[in-house]
């Protein structure tokens, strides 16, 4: 493809190859001694686990850990110990204490906080790193090279053996970014975070188990800095000029006040203060828009040509502030929504990291497998260009339905060594989470893949993916995976486009023919699970996405995904799983996720009109098309030829809709971006009456009934069902409904309901 030769040239080779220089993991596997160590034979072992007395406390949670995990494999309980004798063995675990002849080689001041040695001697073990976690994550490496995976919170895979031997060893290890989140609610189960080694900074594991990654306040802390409550009143010029008025809610911060910058910075060392141990301190936009637009702000803004001029202007002053009296602490500051394009001439400061955010892209392919992401890409290598220090924020999930099959595992495939290879140092993750809520789709594989990849994004990623399977779907893993090979293969074209926003309806994917095919790879799946209980409530999960489907188009009138007479139990299944894995919000938007009101839906008798005359596209002009009187409006010729837009020919065609109630212009028209289209069917009745009819319509809506124009509403919104709700007259006999949609992007079509 085009587009990836011009990507791999927009980051010039010296920036790859300093990326993979500075490449942070690195091992050593020494062979030169062959002889092996019997850690534990037949049962037995010889070894103890030293700790000294000066070990901190993730070090001592490290000990046990080793003892407890090693005593699961072997049945052999290693005592631990803080008594050295020269004549026994030990696995020393820290730096403190132990023999020189162990660390002649080894610079003990040189590690990292999270970085660790595993080295062995003629007949000892060494296992120590950096302070906090360093020591610790070496004891979880150790345990993950003997075998030990923690795959979920509830499924890890403890090998079974009398004897443990260990070939000898020297590697030394950190992780690739520094800060590593991912927003799930599986991924917070504290030891389970430290067992895949993740720092969150959300739930922090205590500092007995290493602690995580602070973050203060986590993001959007303008009104923290300078609080409007206190100031606006009396200075409003602290605030944001917005459309020639100070704005003191929902915008953002004078950036050029001096006094701004004062009230900040003091604020900021009251954090320092108040957070002991604070690595990283958030000065960052708040959430949407609102920048100052007064002359001072704006002239930066211009002269920079990015509103990330005069934020990192202000931002830089306060880090260089902090940087004489705390050079151990980060400033963070946002580039998203108006200030993601990079500063012309400004350079962040050595101690300011720019969290980048990612998310308006399609979510089917890789930051270079589609055109979707090349405007991120110019960004990135732009920030990557000044910046020293860069985070990623990302998003992983479908956040209007976390239940839907989302195919966007090439995305994490690839992207993440991808942000590895061009400097940046964290990532955080947005996955399917809000509050006590788990069981997004796939959300336990996700969680799991990204921690291992985040450590070592130079892994195998669908190797991981395909381990996960394996082995936390045992029996019913051969299904599960040809269903993720279904989906996936489905969205490989580069025509498939859907976001993190999507609609079932869109990206395409989930047809009639994929979804049956899905029903029964997962009704073999439980199949083959149905002995083994805890299996069979894994399957059933890694399956609720499918219910989901089912259920969703059901709701839509989609008969075909799924028949009156089935819907009671796939509904009462899906209620029963739901409830089991304590789902409580089926989309990030608490307004629309409420579990009942979905329910609501799929009971709710609607009749969907799918039979249509379709014409369509007509031009647009302006946004302005939904009022041009084009002939479909005064006349009905189905043997007609009219001009279209772009001159085109184009006549009436009749549709049957048998997927859904969702009568789908992009589908039906090659050419879907800016346009209107009519579409019109009848309504027969025996006699004249009342009827409650719903429009749901994506974009605006005209509608005449027997030629008299009933309901005009020009909006830009995504369909769903009865989004206008109206009461006609209608008469005896044949009713003529005309429906006119426009388009400008994105989705295009309508659903029409009588509701009574
Ligand atoms: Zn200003
Ligand atoms: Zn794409």
């Amino acid at each position: 493809m085009k587009f990836r030769t011009t990507i791999k040239s927009m980051f010039p080779n010296f920036l790859r190859n300093s990326a993979i220089a500075i490449l942070l993991i690195f091992m050593v596997q020494c062979t030169e001694k062959s002889d092996k160590l019997l850690l534990v034979k037949n049962g037995k072992s010889e070894y103890k686990i030293y700790l000294s007395d000066n070990a901190i406390p993730s070090e001592k949670y490290a000990a046990i850990e080793l003892q407890k995990y090693i005593y699961e494999i072997s049945d052999y309980k290693l005592p631990i110990t803080n008594n050295y004798q020269e004549s026994n063995k030990y696995i020393f675990l820290g730096f403190q204490d132990i023999p020189k002849s162990l660390i002649l080689d080894v610079d003990v001041n040189s590690f990292g906080m999270e970085e660790f040695i595993i080295k062995t001697s003629d007949k000892d073990i060494l296992i120590a790193g950096g302070s906090p976690r360093g020591t610790l994550y070496g004891a979880i490496a150790f345990l993950s090279d003997l075998g030990c995976r923690w795959y979920t919170p509830d499924y890890k895979k403890i090998p079974k053996t009398k004897d443990i031997i260990l070939n000898a060893t020297n590697k030394r290890e950190k992780p690739a970014f520094e800060y590593r989140e991912a927003f799930y609610k599986e991924a917070y189960d504290t030891e389970w975070a430290v067992h895949n080694r993740l720092n969150p900074s959300m739930s922090m594991p205590p500092d007995s188990m290493g602690g995580g990654y602070k973050i203060y306040p986590f993001v959007h802390t303008f009104y923290q800095l300078v609080s409007p409550d206190k100031y606006f009143k009396p200075h409003p010029e602290y605030f944001a000029m917005v459309d020639g008025k100070r704005k003191g809610h929902k915008a953002q911060l004078c950036l050029t006040n001096p006094e701004v910058l004062k009230i900040a910075t003091e604020t900021v060392y009251r954090w320092i203060k108040e957070q002991p141990g604070v690595r990283v301190l958030s000065v960052d936009q708040n959430d949407g828009y609102g920048f100052c637009e007064c002359k001072k702000c704006k002239a930066i803004d211009e002269a920079e040509g990015s509103h990330s001029g005069s934020l990192l202007n202000f931002v830089n002053k306060i880090a260089d502030t902090v940087d004489q009296t705390n050079p151990e602490i980060r400033i963070q500051t946002l580039a998203y929504v108006y200030s993601e394009i990079p500063p012309k001439n400004i350079k962040p400061g050595p101690n300011v990291t720019i969290r980048l955010c990612h998310y308006e892209y399609c979510s089917a392919h890789s930051l270079e497998g589609c055109d979707s992401h090349k405007v991120f890409l110019e960004r990135l290598q732009g920030w990557s260009e000044i910046a020293e220090r860069i985070t990623i924020w990302d998003y992983f999930t479908d956040f209007n339905h976390y239940l839907i099959p989302f195919p966007n595992f090439e995305t994490f495939k690839q992207d993440i060594k991808f942000y590895a290879d061009h400097n940046c140092i964290g990532l955080f993750a947005q996955g399917a989470n809000v509050a006590q809520n788990g069981g997004g789709e796939f959300s336990t594989l996700r969680a799991w893949v990204f921690a291992q990849m985040m450590w070592n994004p130079y892994q195998d990623a669908q190797a991981l993916i395909d381990e996960f399977v394996t082995n936390v779907y045992g029996k019913a893993a051969p299904y599960i995976k040809t269903y993720i090979d279904l989906l996936h293969e489905k969205v490989k074209p580069d025509s498939v486009y859907f976001s993190i926003y999507a609609k079932p309806t869109d990206g395409g994917y989930l047809t009639p023919d994929i979804v049956r095919e899905s029903v029964k790879l997962f009704q073999q799946a439980e199949a083959e699970s149905v002995n083994d209980p805890e299996l069979l409530k894994r399957v059933e999960l890694a399956g609720l996405p499918v219910l989901y489907t089912q259920l969703y188009f059901y709701s839509i009138g989609g008969q075909t995904y799924l028949s009156k007479q089935n819907m009671p139990n796939i509904l009462k299944k899906f209620q029963r799983i739901i409830a089991e894995n304590k789902i409580i919000q089926l989309a990030e938007n608490p307004t629309r996720s409420d579990v009942n009101e979905f329910i609501r839906k799929v009971k709710h008798q609607n009749t969907y009109l799918t039979n249509w005359w379709i014409i369509g596209p007509f031009d647009n002009p302006d946004e302005s098309g939904l009022h041009i009187k084009y002939p479909p409006e005064t006349e009905f010729d189905n043997e007609k030829a009219y001009q279209g837009k772009n001159k085109k020919s184009i006549m009436w065609n009749y549709v049957v809709n048998e997927e859904s109630g969702y009568m789908d212009f992009i589908k039906l028209f090659e050419d879907h971006t800016d346009g209107v289209a009519y579409a019109r069917t009848d309504i027969e009745l025996k006699k004249d009456r009342k009827m409650k009819i719903g429009i749901g319509s994506n974009d605006g809506v005209k509608l005449w009934i027997n030629e008299k124009l009933v309901l005009t509403n020009q909006i830009a919104r995504k369909a769903e069902p009865n989004q206008d709700i109206l009461t006609v007259n209608l008469k005896k006999g044949k009713n003529d409904i005309l429906i006119k949609i426009d388009q400008t992007s994105g989705g295009w079509g309508f659903y029409f309901t009588t509701m009574d």
